[in-house]
């Protein structure tokens, strides 16, 4: 008969109360030092940054931080509803946290950033990519082209500082032409929820810092060495995936097309409030995670917990579960 965990924890300190006595030769003896009480708690990871080979190209994640999002953002889902997703996933409840990733696609012959963080505009725990940037001792004036996946304020401000200066000088910068078009436009700006309408002023602060280096493309897009796009409208009228292939492998960056693992594999359905076309996302989702489950294809998104490389699981009620990928120790 197998034990239950309550006597393999007592057998447990009983064996180690057992060695304690043993090795020390008395009953008072303990093996464990002093403590220095003088160690600060840190409080912060060491550099965000996560390697991946990806054929012969490597893609590093780089962090900018993280944003803690209101479980007011979730349209038509009740704060107990997302706290049950949380619970189940076995995060904390309450709000939620979210990663604001980006990546740095090495090809052997070209540095492509794909989205580029917040900058301050979301509060001081966002922001971090150049900091990352320059622990792998790369310098902005390396990156040869920005793929932006949509012209939201955490995935374009990283490209300008608040007074007004490109820092990626050498870059070339594309983006879907349909979601450059709407983020700078009166109608959309007009028709927008409050909490968006400022992300306009900052799609044309954005476009006007680069005048003359953005080049726009329409949708499926083929970029060249392996690198393509796709459409996953809904979260905004041109919101872009990414498809990177190398070597007989397959990368999909999926933007914000999912923005909560917890919430939203769970319920492909739940929506935040601000996505442009709310149905035309859950379409976008339930699509591109039927895809990377049928293929088991890697996957990675913008707010995803950091390094954000994982899998998408179908599960047999139409439910998906995210399952993130085993670390690697060698990239
Ligand atoms: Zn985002």
């Amino acid at each position: 008969m197998s034990d239950t965990p309550e006597k393999l924890l007592n057998r447990r300190s009983f064996l180690s109360s057992a060695a304690t006595v043993a090795v020390g030769g008395a009953a008072t003896t303990s093996l464990v030092l002093p403590a220095k009480a003088d160690t600060p708690i840190v409080g912060a990871q060491l550099p965000n940054v996560y390697r991946r080979k990806l054929g012969n190209y490597e893609i590093t994640v780089l962090g900018d931080g993280y944003l803690d999002l209101p479980h007011q953002i979730w349209a038509g889902l009740s704060p107990e509803q997302i706290d049950g997703y949380l619970d189940d996933a076995f995060v904390p409840t309450g709000s939620l946290r979210n990663g604001v990733n980006a990546y740095l696609i090495n090809t052997g012959e070209k540095l492509i950033l794909v989205d580029s963080g917040a900058r301050d505009l979301f509060g001081p725990n966002a922001g971090l990519l150049p900091g990352n940037l320059a622990a792998i001792g790369v310098s902005p004036e390396d990156i040869d082209e920005v793929l932006i996946t949509h012209v939201h304020p955490d995935h374009v401000a990283g490209l300008y500082t608040a007074d007004g200066r490109i820092t990626v000088p050498n870059a070339e910068i594309l983006v879907d032409e349909a979601d450059l078009n709407f983020w700078i436009s009166e109608a959309g700006q007009a028709q927008a929820i409050d909490i968006a309408k400022p992300w306009f002023d900052i799609a044309r602060d954005w476009k006007n810092v680069y005048d003359g280096r953005i080049r726009t493309f329409r949708g499926e897009t083929d970029f060249g060495d392996g690198i393509s796009s796709f459409p996953l409208p809904g979260h905004t009228p041109g919101h872009t995936g990414l498809r990177i292939e190398s070597a007989g492998e397959t990368l999909l960056i999926l933007g914000d097309a999912v923005i909560s693992a917890a919430v939203q594999f769970a319920n492909p359905d739940a929506s935040a409030i601000w996505d442009t076309n709310a149905e035309e996302g859950k379409k976008s989702r339930r699509t591109i995670f039927d895809v990377a489950a049928r293929d088991r294809t890697l996957v990675t998104a913008t707010h995803l917990p950091f390094p954000s490389f994982g899998y998408v699981d179908r599960r047999a009620d139409g439910s998906y579960r995210w399952v993130p990928e085993e670390w690697r120790y060698a990239t």
